[in-house]
Parts: C-alpha cells; structure tokens; sequence
C-alpha cells in the first residue's frame, strides 16, 4: 500500500511539474505578445435599437498567438492581472484601438474594458488620457466598461477614479449588471453612464421572467439616466422584443461578431448607408 501511495504522489507531481511549466511558458509567452503587438483589439457593433445604426464598438482583446493562433482573452486576462500587465494590456488595447477609430465616422463611440482591480490605480485616468492624447482621440468619444464583478472593496477610492474620468469627459459603463450580487448598492454609491444587461437574461428572453427582468432593468437605467445595452443578442426576435421594452443598445451575433479592425468597412458602409 506504501508503494502504491507513493507511486501516485510522483505521478501528481509530475502532473503538477507540467502545469507549473505550462504556467510559467503562458507568462514569458504573454509578456512577449504585449511587447511585441500580438495583443490586439477585436472590434464588436454596438447598435442604437431606434435606427437600428452602429452607435459604436467595443474593443474586445485577442492573442494572435505564433502557435495556438487566437486565445480568448478569459484564458489571458486573468494571468495579465496576476502577473501585474493589466495595465499595459489596457493601454496596448486602448492605443491601437484610438488609432482604428481614427477611420471611424466621428458620432462613433469606442468601449474598452477594465479590469475591476485597476479601479485602485489613481492614474488610471491620466494613464488613459495621455494615450488618447497621443493618438489624437476625443475623451467624450471613450465609454470604459467596468464588470461590477466585487468593484469594489475600497468604494471610495473607486469613486475618485470615477470622478478624475468623468471630469475629463469619458463615460463607464457598468457592465455584466445582474451577474454579481451587489449591483444596486453600487448604482447607489457609483456614476455610472451607462448600463449593460448581462448575456443570460438577454439569452432566455423567451421566458416570461426573463422579459420581465430586461423590462425592469431598462426602467431602472430611465429612472437613473443611464442608456441600457443589451449584451448577447442572437435572434431578431429578442432584438424586437428589447425594443418594444424601450432598450437603448444591443450587441451580439445578430450584428456583428468581434472582428479585426480591416474588417469593419463593409459594416461601416453598410451603416452609412442607412
Ligand atoms: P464582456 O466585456 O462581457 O464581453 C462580451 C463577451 O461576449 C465577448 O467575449 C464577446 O465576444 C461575447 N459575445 C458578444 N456577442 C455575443 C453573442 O451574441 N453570443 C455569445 N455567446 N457571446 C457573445 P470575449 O471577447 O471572449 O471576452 C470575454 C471577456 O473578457 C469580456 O466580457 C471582458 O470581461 C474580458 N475582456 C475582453 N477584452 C478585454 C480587455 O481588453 N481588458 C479586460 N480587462 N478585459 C477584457
Ligand atoms: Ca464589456
Ligand atoms: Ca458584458
Ligand atoms: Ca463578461
């Protein structure tokens, strides 16, 4: 019995040996994508449900990888955040983000993300204006979404970046609303200026209590004088059904997948045209 046991402890170890270098292989992998431009944005529509026109995109982070070819961001994002590259992730993405924009008609907003934890760095927002300085990017064109996702222990020191943002134009977004459990109490205690319903109410809106819950929360944004989008739209179905409920915005398939940024022309055209 004491040789089985130890033959199986070597065997975890080898397994635990493996995923140590597998690990240790993503950080030295990523570190060298951030600096040599292999994190890019993805560019998804964000559509006005009234004119059914592109109000905007969302930059959504892709690893074009030597090997594996695109990562998703939720296999890299978490190890950026570990490995203390969030921020320099952001401004990779927000850079070349404003430098597509640029062929952009001007009405158009650009999202990015943020993740919660950089809601401690106090220059988060002089970080991202020098970057929209730089590129020659209009702060009033720039929404940062911000999942609520436990924001916040530290409300008060979120609430100054808040503030150092929003003084020099640029809109938040709460994003993933209805995912945590502590969304309304962030509402009362943060600005926010705009809103994102989470995919799985949007996705089930064939059920009654579903419809009634995107209903409520397109109230609530009314109420509080914040657009609500609606994330993960795939049929035309729920795209009326949003409308009728008085549903500002929405993303999804329906739209537009995320696509690189050479790739937005035809729906740019397309949306002009309208
Ligand atoms: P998110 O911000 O909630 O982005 C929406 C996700 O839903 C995206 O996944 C998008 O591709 C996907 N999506 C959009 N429409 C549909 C649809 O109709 N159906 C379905 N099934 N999915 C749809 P993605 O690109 O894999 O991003 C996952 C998450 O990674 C994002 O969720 C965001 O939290 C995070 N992320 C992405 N880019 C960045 C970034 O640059 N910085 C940070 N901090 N986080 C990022
Ligand atoms: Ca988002
Ligand atoms: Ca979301
Ligand atoms: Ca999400």
């Amino acid at each position: 019995a004491k040789r089985e046991k130890r033959g199986s402890f070597r065997f975890f170890h080898a397994e635990m040996d493996a995923k140590l270098r597998e690990r240790a292989k993503l950080e030295t992998d990523l570190r060298a994508a951030l600096d040599g431009g292999a994190i890019l944005p993805y560019f998804q529509p964000v559509m006005a449900l009234g004119d059914s026109r592109i109000a905007g995109f969302e930059a959504l982070a892709r690893w074009q990888h030597p090997e594996r070819g695109v990562i998703a961001p939720d296999e890299f994002i978490p190890v950026a955040e570990d490995m203390g590259l969030i921020g320099q992730l952001t401004e990779t993405i927000l850079r070349q983000s404003c430098i597509a924009a640029r062929n952009w008609p001007p009405r158009l907003t650009l999202s990015i993300n943020i993740a919660p934890l950089q809601l401690k760095d106090e220059w988060l927002a002089s970080r991202l204006l020098s970057v929209l300085t730089e590129t020659g990017f209009a702060p009033s064109r720039l929404i940062v979404e911000v999942t609520e996702n436990a924001i916040i222990d530290d409300v008060d020191q979120a609430a100054e970046v808040f503030a150092s943002l929003q003084n020099a134009g640029i809109r938040i977004a709460l994003d993933d609303f209805g995912k945590g459990y502590s969304s309304l109490s962030h509402l009362r205690q943060l600005r926010f200026n705009h809103l994102k319903i989470d995919s799985s109410f949007v996705r089930s809106m064939d059920s009654a209590e579903s419809q009634k819950i995107v209903s409520a929360v397109s109230g609530l944004g009314k109420a509080l004088g914040m657009p609500v989008t609606a994330e993960g739209v795939e049929s035309a179905a729920i795209a009326d059904a949003l409308r009728a409920l008085g549903c500002e915005q929405a993303q999804g398939y329906l739209f537009g997948m995320p696509v690189p940024a050479d790739q937005l022309e035809l729906l740019l055209a397309k949306s002009a045209a309208k």
